[in-house]
């Protein structure tokens, strides 16, 4: 027989998961992605519904970094006055999930824990070099893991049984003085999964990239941080060769042809739109 609860506190929800370590834990939030997944739904011996639990539907901004708990939802995020002038990256992309009903359920932590490659959030967080806070079931405490060592492939993390994200940690230096592109490339302009995605973080000091850092959703089984095309654009006066950058970008992705796009079609607009990035920063 399954068990359902709905605990209060994180002292509630962590004692609670101590004395069912043998047990097949399953963590709900919005249910936008759980409830539609009735194989993972059906497997649980126990649904933990997270949104009673206020301490984490957060969001605290410090000087240093930026803390944002793992409930809080699209809209909360969209809404959320000094997230707007701080990291508008994340408010954007937050903006462009799903419709405004699916906004109101679905949160941050869910986007992330479910691993799709096509989630909106998983390159802004990347791009801005965020640390998850994880509970972690076997030492018992909380443990802080870098976004680019969480995903494992398609709907696979680090995660464990038991082990639940608290929230998010976003190092506020990387986002000063930072101007942001976000493409999202889908079937239609509202409601739509990505056919692709291209997210960028960057700043220009004396018409030079002075900074750069780039994510392409849909495209391998994880998102990708174009780690070989940031190096070669790093420190450029933004006079780069357009065929060298198509081919860095080509080289990094693997994407394949599935019921949204082609392998091709995915390939050259990845390209194209991380092109397009470049020539925002010109003009
Ligand atoms: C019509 C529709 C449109 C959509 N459009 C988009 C879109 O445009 N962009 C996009 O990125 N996504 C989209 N989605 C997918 C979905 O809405 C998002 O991925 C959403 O953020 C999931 O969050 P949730 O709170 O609903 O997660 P849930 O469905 O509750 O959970 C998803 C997974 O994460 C796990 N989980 C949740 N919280 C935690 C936690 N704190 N710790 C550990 N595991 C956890 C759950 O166990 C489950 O495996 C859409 C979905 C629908 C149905």
């Amino acid at each position: 027989m399954k068990t359902f609860i709905s605990p209060k506190t994180i002292s509630e929800l962590n004692e609670f998961i101590s004395n069912n370590k043998n047990r097949n834990i399953i963590f709900l939030a919005g249910g936008t992605d759980l409830l539609v997944d009735q194989e993972k739904f059906n497997t649980a011996d126990i649904i933990i519904d997270l949104n009673k639990i206020s301490e984490l539907r957060n969001i605290s901004v410090y000087c240093e970094k930026i803390n944002i708990g793992s409930t809080c939802t699209m809209t909360d995020i969209a809404k959320y006055k000094q997230l707007q002038n701080i990291f508008p990256l994340l408010v954007n992309a937050a903006t462009n999930v799903g419709s405004p009903q699916i906004r109101n359920r679905a949160t941050i932590a869910g986007n992330i824990a479910n691993a799709s490659p096509a989630g909106d959030t998983i390159p802004v967080l990347s791009v801005a070099e965020a640390k998850i806070r994880i509970f972690n079931l076997e030492k018992n405490k909380e443990l802080l893991v870098p976004i680019n060592k969480f995903f494992l492939g398609p709907g696979q993390t680090i995660l464990k049984n038991g082990d639940y994200i608290v929230g998010f940690e976003v190092p506020s230096k990387i986002l000063q003085d930072c101007e942001y592109a976000f493409y999202k490339v889908g079937q239609r302009q509202a409601l739509s999964i990505s056919k692709l995605s291209v997210t960028c973080l960057y700043q220009l000091s004396h018409k030079k990239i002075h900074k750069i850092r780039m994510a392409a959703g849909s495209v391998a089984p994880t998102v990708k941080r174009l780690y070989k095309t940031e190096e070669y654009l790093q420190n450029s006066n933004l006079s780069y060769a357009e065929n060298e950058v198509m081919r860095f970008v080509k080289s990094e992705i693997e994407p394949i042809t599935d019921v949204r796009s082609t392998e091709e079609y995915r390939k050259e607009i990845t390209g194209r739109l991380v092109l397009k990035c470049l020539q925002e920063m010109k003009s």
